[in-house]
Formats: structure tokens, sequence, C-alpha cells
């Protein structure tokens, strides 16, 4: 353990030993009306743009403007294929094999497909088990597939609390929670990082509870991939889903990712929504009538992808491949655990850190409550150069990241917002 320093001088310090320090420059950072460069907290909402992007987007325009069709053969990444050249370094990311890794969609619509075919109730066994206060999309998506097996979602989904007076979950509550729901529950679906405490789950215990009574484990890795670092294949997960516009910075609207256990790769009786890129590549263009889908993750697809915000993928993972993500995670610890250190000196009994201390149960984001607060808060920090989140009631996420963020900008965001609590927002 590093025993931190309050000051400029020490932030400077860490970042000049810092050995991820020139991936900064790999960034545009958007900058204040004045000029200067901002405090970006909010890599887990939106992240940064990679510089290279546009090259990556400009070579799929110009292969497209000189080959049109020949393209999906010709173009020099040709786009046929194309998903595969994201397969492998996307299957590093978060730790599994590529088989069992598919670049595609979007995240809900994903969480929809997989549901699909491993949310299959029975008389028995119905349930789903989800936290209390997930992403509103996760819970409009388990709800909606609850309906359309024609259940009641009052009987159907159980929905885990935190004990009275706390906002995380303990590993032995949700434990707990399986085993009491052992014989009816059919699938059990956790966010990987909570969006709003930013509380990591213990995937590897929630996994094997699951398990053990006979459940489907799937994760909803939104805020997990490219923050921590995931062992989706080890930890023996059944399927997870991800977008890759926060932490992964492929940009608005980005490719999401699926996972789906090598032991499913020639699950091919399970029931899915198919379409012609999940079937066989060697006959696809044969136009067969009956589908013929692809062992692994792949046999998952629908449509033919859309090549420009693959390309805008690619140029990410390619950074995130040179950077390592056992190094982001590393720096990260530390990043975070600065932040905290920093806040914590200004910790008051209005102000409190939400997220777990413990580093293996958040990721990089610390959600700061500060009571008798409004949005205010964060309008001032704006107006201060700070881009972070606000939730409500009154809860700023911040999200240093790794691959972007430096110590001097904690500092600086400690700094400021010392100064707006003082004058007492
Ligand atoms: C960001 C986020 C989403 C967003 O879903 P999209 O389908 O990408 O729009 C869904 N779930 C969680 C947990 C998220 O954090």
């Amino acid at each position: 353990m590093i025993n931190f320093e309050a000051s400029k001088s020490f932030a400077q310090m860490l970042d000049e030993t810092d050995p991820l320090k020139t991936f900064r420059d790999k960034f545009y950072i958007p900058k204040t009306p004045d000029g200067k460069q901002v405090i970006y907290l909010c890599g887990n909402s939106l992240g940064l743009q990679p510089k290279i992007a546009r090259s990556y987007i400009e070579q799929e325009l110009e292969d497209w403007a000189k080959l049109a069709v020949e393209g999906h053969f010709k173009a020099r990444n040709p786009w046929m294929p194309y998903h595969e050249l994201l397969t492998k370094q996307m299957a590093e990311i978060v730790g599994a094999k590529p088989i069992e890794v598919v670049v595609m969609n979007s995240l809900t619509v994903n969480l929809h497909l997989l549901m699909v075919s491993f949310y299959r109730p029975n008389k028995q066994r119905y349930k789903i088990i989800i936290e209390k206060g997930a992403f509103p999309s996760d819970q409009y998506a388990v709800k909606s597939q609850i309906k359309f097996h024609g259940l009641a979602v009052e009987d159907a989904l159980v929905e885990l609390c935190p004990r009275k007076g706390e906002v995380c979950l303990q590993t032995e509550d949700i434990i707990e929670n399986i085993r009491k729901h052992a014989d009816t529950t059919a699938l059990i679906l956790l966010g990987g990082v909570n969006y709003y405490t930013g509380q990591a789950f213990n995937f590897e215990e929630v996994t094997k509870a699951g398990h053990e009574v006979g459940a489907v484990v799937g994760f909803d890795l939104a805020h997990a991939a490219g923050n921590l670092e995931l062992k989706l294949h080890d930890w023996n997960i059944d399927f997870a889903v991800w977008c890759s516009y926060k932490y992964l910075n492929a940009g608005p609207g980005a490719v999401g990712g699926a996972f789906v256990h090598e032991r499913y790769a020639r699950s091919f009786d399970l029931p899915r929504f198919a379409g012609w890129w999940g079937h066989n590549k060697n006959t696809r263009f044969n136009m067969p009538p009956d589908f013929d889908p692809m062992p692994g993750a792949e046999g998952w697809q629908v449509s033919n992808p859309p090549i420009f915000q693959m390309a805008a993928l690619k140029a990410s993972l390619d950074i995130f491949c040179e950077a390592g993500m056992q190094n982001l995670r590393q720096k990260s610890v530390k990043l975070t655990g600065y932040l905290e250190f920093l806040i914590e000196q200004i910790a008051d009994e209005r102000i409190k850190i939400i997220t777990p201390r413990n580093p293996d149960e958040r990721g990089c984001q610390l959600s700061i409550q500060v009571k008798q607060s409004d949005k205010r808060l964060f309008e001032k920090l704006l107006a201060n150069g700070v881009i972070a989140d606000w939730r409500e009631p009154d809860v700023i996420r911040v999200a240093p990241v790794p691959l972007y963020n430096t110590f001097g900008e904690m500092f600086e965001f400690y700094e400021i917002l010392k100064r707006i609590l003082s004058k007492d927002v």
C-alpha cells in the first residue's frame, strides 16, 4: 500500500512514474469554452474518442467508395468476416476463448437474444433473480421476457435488496437468496458492476451458487467490460453481454458484445432467434432455406454488422490490447484508491462514498453521496471544468479511467469539489 499525500506535487510524482502515462495522448480530451482540457470523469457513460478511430473509419469509407459491393471480399479488411477481426482482442479483454465471444448488435438486444436461449422457464423453474435497482433497460428486458412466456412478473421476478441501512449487496445474502429459491429459479442475472453504487459482484461465487441449485447464470457487463479484469471462461459463467461505448471507448451506439460459454458452443438444440449471419458461413451465400448455426457465440448473430462502428471499436481494442488489461487494472486500482483517499480528506456527515471500500469489490467508479445537495452541485462542477455524472437524488458518480485520466486530475477535482462544498451547495 502506498502512503498517499493530498498535494499537487505528490499527484505529479504519481503521473511521472505511471507506466501508462503516454496513453492519454491517444485520446481527444474535450475542452471548456476557454480552451482548457476538462476533467473527464464520465468514461463509465461514454468513453473518449481514440484519435486513431477516424483513420480506421476512413479506411472503410475509402474502400466503400473504390470497391462498393466488392468490398465484402476485397476491402483491406473484408467486410464479410469483419467481426472476426475483433473476436480475439475482445475475448482477451473479457477473459474468454475466441469461440465464446462475438461482437454484435447492442447490449439490450444481445440480452434479449441470449435470454431467448438461456431463460427457458417451465412449470417448476421459472424465476429470474436480479438486483433491485438494476439498470432500467435490464429491468424492462427481464420483465418483458417473463411476460413473453405468459408468466406473472410479481411471481417470477426476485429482486435482491441490500440490508437495511446499506446500499450494496453482500455476497452471502445473494447466495442465501439463490438457495431460498433453489428449486424455482431458472436464471440469475446480475450487473457485473452495479451502475449506481459501483459495486462489483463476486462473479465466481455467485455463478457457483447458481449452478449448485441448477440455475443458469448470466451477467450484464456494461460497467465491467474494459474496467475489471474478467475471467468469464474460468468463472464458468453461462452467458454475458456488454456494450462498447462506456469503458471500451468505441463511440456512441457502438457495437456490443456477447459471451456464451464454450460448453454451449455446439448446443444447436438451444432455441434461438436466428438470422443469416449466425448461419454456417460456408453455405450462407447459397441461401439455403434451413438455418445451420455456426458453433460458438457467432451462431447467435442475426444481421450483417455495421462496419463503421466496428472500425471504431477496432481502433479502441488495438489501444486496449497494447496497454494490456492487467496493467490497466493495476493503474485503475491505484488511481481510484488515490481519488478515494482525497475524498476522505473532505468526507464528513454530508459526504460519503457509497461504493465498496475493498478494491476487489469495485471497478474504477466511485459513487459519492452528498446529502442535502441537488443537481446544482453537478452544474457547479461542470462550470469548473469537471464532467461527472449526477444520479438522483444525491449521488455524483466519478469514474477515473486508467487509459486517459491522471493522478493530477484527481487532485484538481478534489480541490474543486472542496471549494464548491465549502460554499455550501
Ligand atoms: C449502459 C447500460 C445499458 C444500456 O443498454 P444499451 O442497450 O446499450 O442501450 C444497459 N444495461 C446496463 C447495466 C448499462 O449500464
